[in-house]
């Protein structure tokens, strides 16, 4: 990388970032996400340049990646990769989850802790940006396959990770099950009961109440505010939602609570279309308790409801849609078709889940608002971070409290973006707002800590 000329270009760095991490696209599309909107930054502010700021950003300050060897019950032995990207600690301890997924690959976890950097900046608080994960795939593993599993990877991982330097936390295929593994190793390893090493911990035991739901209604508390600056709101609203996980199902339930009606959501089967509105009792039951499929939901629902195979649930029309499944799972000509069917409102509650077509799409349409992950699903980080404030000081907040403070926090995250936004001439341009205000929090800090 170049480290002569005093400007940045974003055009030379994002070229360079290309060329030193080959075959890593995900990684370099969340990168030009980020660096687009920068240009009159740099300009406004030349020490950041001088300082090297983005060309030190874009580089993980630490990657460790390791074997992860396990038996599973028949007694064979398996053998995944895992690893654990330390991104930016500039403004905390490195904080971002650990995903289960057979796709896992470096990359994936790389722009998975890039966008994390920028996304825990906005949430205020005192967090660095990381993220893990393994190419393990829980799918179909009995409970003692995945301890077993969690086990192994923590037997490595221990080596790296503490409550002032590196706290995990779930993602996709990790949730309750799989932390309170990874806790109990971590636990015997070390002979300490370091609480805050790790959040998303059951309630019984350390863990903060509302963190399970935070990334969903962070998201629905998110969509109200970007709804209220239009004079609007979600009562009698139609919804979609993609994903049938973690980050959709709470979102489902808060968006019922506000008065709308959740009218399809996806898995890895297919798209599920429900007229009547999702019976979410049912849908728990079914991706939660019995880990089962979307078909099941229909054969037992009855009605109206139906599958799409293969599907995703764009073509089902609504006014909001929220993307909560996976990255890149919405594409140019799902936009289009949610435009078309007259979709006002997208928000993100997974991770860059529309492509850069697909958001041009919707930030050239009239009347359509658009949020990025970065700033819309923010909702569980932020609660992981309360979670780590009430270990260290060995306290425990109500759900209410925490709800609260969460709602506070995602109208802050709201304003932030649009304030920051209109400072630069953008109004209602959450992307660039987003962008904005997490990287000017990450390059203050990064300028007064040294080149180091
Ligand atoms: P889960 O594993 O709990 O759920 C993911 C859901 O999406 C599942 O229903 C899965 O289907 C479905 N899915 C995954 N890939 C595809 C695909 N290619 N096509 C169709 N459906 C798919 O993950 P989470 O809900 O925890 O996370 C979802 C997203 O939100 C991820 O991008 C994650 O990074 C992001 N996120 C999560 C946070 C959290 O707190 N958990 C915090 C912030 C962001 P199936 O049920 O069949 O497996």
């Amino acid at each position: 990388m170049s480290t002569t000329s005093r400007g940045t270009d974003l055009d030379d760095l994002i070229a360079d970032v290309e060329a030193r991490n080959p075959g890593e696209p995900e990684f370099h599309q969340a990168v030009r996400d980020v660096l687009a909107p920068l240009g009159p930054v740099l300009e406004a502010h030349p020490e950041y340049s001088r300082a090297r700021i983005l060309e030190r950003l874009v580089e993980p300050e630490r990657q460790v990646i390791f074997r992860v060897p396990w038996v599973d019950d028949e007694g064979d032995v398996h053998v995944q990769r895992a690893m654990r990207v330390g991104f930016n600690s500039a403004l905390g301890p490195y904080k971002g989850g650990m995903r289960f997924h057979p796709a896992v690959t470096l990359g994936t976890i790389k722009f998975l802790g890039f966008e994390q950097v920028f996304k825990n900046a906005l949430t205020g608080l005192a967090i660095g940006g990381g993220k893990g994960g393994a190419d393990f795939d829980p799918k179909g593993r009995s409970d003692g396959e995945v301890m077993r599993f969690c086990q192994a990877l923590m037997s490595e991982l221990y080596r790296h990770i503490g409550p002032d330097q590196d706290v995990p936390a779930g993602d996709a295929g990790v949730a309750a099950r799989e932390i309170g593994f990874l806790f109990g190793q971590y636990k015997k390893i070390t002979g300490h009961y370091a609480a805050g090493v790790l959040t998303g911990k059951g309630t019984g035991w350390g863990g903060a109440q509302v963190r399970t739901e935070a990334t969903g209604y962070g998201l629905v508390y998110f969509a109200r505010e970007m709804l209220a600056a239009r004079y609007e709101d979600l009562d009698g609203r139609t919804v979609v939602v993609s994903g049938a996980g973690n980050v959709s199902l709470f979102a489902i339930e808060k968006a019922q609570e506000l008065g709308a009606t959740v009218v399809g959501c996806s898995d890895s089967s297919g798209a599920l279309h429900d007229p009547d509105g999702l019976d979410l009792d049912l849908l728990k039951t079914i991706k939660l308790e019995e880990r089962g499929g979307l078909g099941e939901y229909v054969e037992r629902r009855g009605g109206e409801a139906s599958l799409d195979e293969g599907a995703t649930p764009w073509g089902i029309p609504c006014d909001v849609a929220l993307p909560c499944a996976t990255q890149n799972e919405l594409d140019e000509k799902d936009a289009e078709r949610l435009v078309k069917n007259g979709t006002t409102l997208v928000a993100e509650g997974a991770n860059m889940p529309c492509t850069d077509e697909a958001i041009a799409v919707f930030r050239a349409a009239d009347g359509v608002a658009y949020a990025p992950g970065k700033a819309s699903n923010a909702g569980g980080v932020a609660v992981s971070a309360f979670e780590m404030q009430q270990n260290a000081s060995r306290a425990g907040w109500s759900f209410e409290n925490t709800d609260e403070r969460l709602q506070t926090t995602m109208r802050e995250i709201h304003e932030t973006c649009r304030r920051t936004a209109a400072e630069h001439g953008l109004q209602d341009d959450y992307v660039a707002g987003a962008n904005i205000a997490g990287f000017l929090r990450v390059a203050e800090a990064m300028l007064a800590q040294g080149v180091v």
